[in-house]
């Protein structure tokens, strides 16, 4: 794969501005948009090492004093939960290895919402160890999960994620299907010449197991920088694949979802697709990141973060949810439009996806 050059952009510093509103008002943006989905990075390590989305050796990894505690967690998204929030997903790099897992999960679905609704926690994990936790983790109040696979063959997976996991990975995917919890939903990232020969396989081994598979376009935040747009794999060549084999229609309804749906032959089965790059939903966009160490970040693709890390530690008290809160307000009111990853002056993040949370 030919690399293209991409700068990095530098932390930017936090901008003043401030979301309208106070602790207890929804998040809306200048855009009208109102955020209700928090993407919680819970770690930046992971058990496998995909090529689109972390370096084989020599990662940086996020300082180990700088990652947020549960307690630290809690807090902010009991703050979130107050100003609207009702998902949190959690995702990392991989959830699974933080140790606290369950309790955060415990914690996170104690919460609620200002009508005392309950709020959502869903993950999203690579799969491996989630047999062993996956009992504790309904108990504690997970509700959804999304698993990624990329390959049911064993050398691909090898070469794909460095590791030789997919035994582990289809366990935990099987433990998964055996739960309760639904929609279960298995994600691919689709690339050419590695797995862009499977597309129909893939969705067949999620039907059989009572999952919805979701294809999801390569996009530019590999910590190698390696991304290649000319070599990616589209949106309309997935469903040019997929056609082959099922008549597709559009599903009605999208709703701020990142994937646009279709039945597979009328259906009930459906397959998804998650076009970052070639057909991007921005303008429907309802979520806000949190990175493992404390930065809130208004989209994947942004090169600003907002910092909570001194309002946490600082202040060491009560006082501080107004700074949470406003703190959110900023990071909503500096989210743009929509990504800039289709304008060739576009910088790549500093961090990998790992670090920022998928
Ligand atoms: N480790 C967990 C996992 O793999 O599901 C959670 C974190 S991972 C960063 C979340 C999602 O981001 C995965 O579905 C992964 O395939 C996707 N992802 C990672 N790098 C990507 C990239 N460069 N382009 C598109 N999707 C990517
Ligand atoms: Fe780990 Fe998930 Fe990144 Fe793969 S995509 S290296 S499983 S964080």
């Amino acid at each position: 794969m030919s690399a293209i050059p991409v700068t990095i952009a530098p932390r930017v510093p936090q901008p003043a501005a401030r979301a309208a509103g106070a602790l207890g008002d929804p998040l809306v943006d200048t855009h009208g948009r109102v955020h209700r989905d928090l993407r919680v990075s819970l770690t930046d390590r992971c058990s496998l090492r995909c090529t689109y989305c972390m370096p084989e050796q020599g990662n940086e990894w996020l300082a180990k004093t700088s990652i947020l505690t549960l307690d630290e967690i809690e807090r902010i998204a009991r703050v979130a939960a107050a100003d609207g929030i009702t998902t949190f997903r959690l995702t990392g790099g991989e959830p699974l290895l933080r140790a606290d897992i369950v309790e955060v999960v415990r914690r996170l679905a104690a919460i609620t919402g200002p009508s005392g609704e309950p709020v959502d926690i869903a993950m999203t994990t690579n799969g491996i160890r989630l047999g062993e936790v996956l009992p504790d983790l309904v108990d504690a109040g997970l509700r959804r999960l999304n698993i990624s696979i990329d390959t049911l063959n064993r050398e691909r997976f090898r070469d794909l994620t460095r590791r030789d996991r997919l035994d582990d990975v289809l366990d935990g995917i099987a433990a998964a299907a055996a739960s309760g919890l639904r929609p279960l939903k298995l994600n691919a990232v689709a690339m050419r010449d590695v797995n862009d020969d499977e597309l129909v396989d893939l969705v067949e081994f999620a039907i059989s197991h009572g999952a919805q598979m979701r294809f999801i376009e390569q996009m530019p935040l590999d910590a190698g920088h390696t991304w290649d747009r000319s070599r990616m794999v589209t949106q309309d060549e997935i469903l040019r694949t997929l056609s082959a084999r099922w008549t597709l229609e559009p599903v009605p309804g999208r709703a701020g979802a990142p994937a646009a749906r279709w039945t597979l032959d009328g259906g009930p089965h459906t397959v998804g697709v998650i076009a970052s790059v070639t057909a991007p939903f921005c303008g429907d966009c309802d979520r806000l990141r949190l990175t493992a160490d404390g930065q809130l970040r208004n989209c994947l693709f942004s090169s600003t973060e907002y910092d909570l890390l001194p309002i946490l530690r600082a202040d060491g008290g009560a006082p501080g949810d107004e700074g949470i809160d406003g703190m959110l307000r900023s990071c909503v009111a500096g989210k743009l439009p929509g990504h800039a990853i289709n304008d060739p002056a576009f910088l790549q993040p500093a961090r990998g996806m790992n670090a920022i949370g998928g």
